[in-house]
């Protein structure tokens, strides 16, 4: 099984699917390649991985091309936005079959990719001959997933690519938009990185330090990250985390008008209070949620301490009516200041697990196309990130 001969050519024939297999087959477990892949992401820079992503040629020029000439036939057809679908299209002598496009029936378990596989099938057997040395393109929004509890899509589109380039001579070429990694944004690894662990891990300049911190604090208030996690969040934070600059958007009305959090408080106010007095407290609060969610909705990336202070800003300013007594006033706004840093400390530490998230899945989906691409002159098996 030789991937290259001495001159550095791509061996062709049989033994290329063998070599393809052995590869990839590593993947198969993905608690072992998890692993791998967290430590190249840990290894790699930031910067690098950043670099690599804008480049991540591994389709030929000419493919891509094809690619965004296909997409411009059936992207109106697919809507606006990142809704994740599939769509294909197969070359014969005559003329260019285009299907789809698919969307994932999560409730069933089927993925975009299975619809789009199964079809494919199918036109190749009917089609026959007259597809014998064209090509099949097939688009999926987000790569196809490495981690799934049947067989991943990735795989799976692997292992049709090679046989259906054994039985009908046909090139697959796999595009997609979006780097989805194994599991995309259900990607687990960074679950624990909460604003806590935040502030732990970077009040710690290693990972021994960081452990030993953990374990001073209350008992099961924090779990302590693997040091691989601890290494790219460390990393991330290195970046100028002052500087890291969110938008609030994705905060949800329950986020800040949490029972956790706002109403809680609020009961707490309004303890001691009349009835009239209570009830004017909790329309007055719920008045000044209202208010604040412009705050949240316009959207304007920020670095956390800019966001906390339009917070407190708000809370000073914001004018009550006249039913509330001034001390429940004073606890309102010092009710309100609470919850809103609360929320923002929240949305910083989504924010980064996010970012955490979205690199990673990028350096998997480019680790795996790394190994599959040495045997790209064999040409079934091309990938890259073909539409913006
Ligand atoms: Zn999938």
């Amino acid at each position: 099984m030789t991937l290259n001969d001495p001159n550095g050519h791509v061996v062709r024939g049989p033994s290329d699917a063998d070599a393809l297999l052995s590869r990839i087959s590593s993947w198969v477990d993905t608690q072992y390649s998890v692993k791998k892949a967290l430590e190249h992401f840990r290894l790699g820079h930031a910067a690098a991985a950043a670099a690599a992503a804008a480049r991540d040629t591994f389709l030929s020029r000419r493919a891509n091309e094809r690619f965004l000439e296909l997409h411009r036939d059936i992207g109106e057809e697919c809507g606006p936005g990142s809704r994740q679908h599939s769509w294909a299209a197969v070359e014969t002598r005559e003329e260019v079959v285009m299907y789809g496009p698919y969307y994932p029936d999560y409730a069933s378990g089927e993925h975009s990719e299975d619809l789009v596989i199964r079809q494919t099938e199918e036109l190749l057997g009917a089609e026959g001959a007259r597809v014998r040395g064209f090509g099949v393109y097939i688009f999926t929004q987000n790569s196809p997933c490495l981690d799934r509890d049947t067989q991943p899509c990735m795989l799976q589109l692997v292992e049709k690519a090679l046989e259906w380039h054994a039985v009908y001579g046909v090139k697959i070429h796999i595009g997609y938009a979006k780097c989805w990694g194994f599991k995309g944004n259900k990607e687990a690894l960074f679950r624990d990185v909460d604003f806590a662990q935040l502030e732990c891990v970077g009040g710690n300049r290693d990972h021994e330090s960081y452990v030993e911190a953990v374990r001073k604090r209350p008992e099961g208030d924090l779990n302590a990250l693997s040091e691989d996690v601890f290494s790219v969040v460390r990393r991330t934070l290195a970046v100028g985390s002052n500087n890291l600059k969110f938008s609030l958007r994705h905060a949800t009305p329950e986020q800040i008008n949490g029972k956790s959090s706002f109403k809680d408080t609020l009961s707490c106010v309004s303890e001691g209070e009349s009835q009239i007095e209570r009830e004017a407290l909790t329309q007055e609060m719920n008045a000044m949620t209202e208010a604040a969610q412009e705050l949240v909705s316009e959207g304007t990336p920020r670095n956390l301490e800019e966001h906390i202070e339009r917070g407190q800003t708000f809370a000073r300013e914001y004018g009550f009516t006249s039913q509330t007594s001034e001390a429940a006033r004073a606890e309102a706004r010092l009710a309100f200041r609470r919850c809103w840093r609360d929320m923002v400390e929240g949305r910083y530490a989504e924010f980064v697990r996010d970012s955490l998230t979205d690199d990673f899945n990028r350096c998997v989906t480019h680790l795996f196309s790394q190994d599959v691409y040495p045997l790209q002159g064999y040409s079934f098996f091309a990938q890259r990130t073909v539409l913006r």
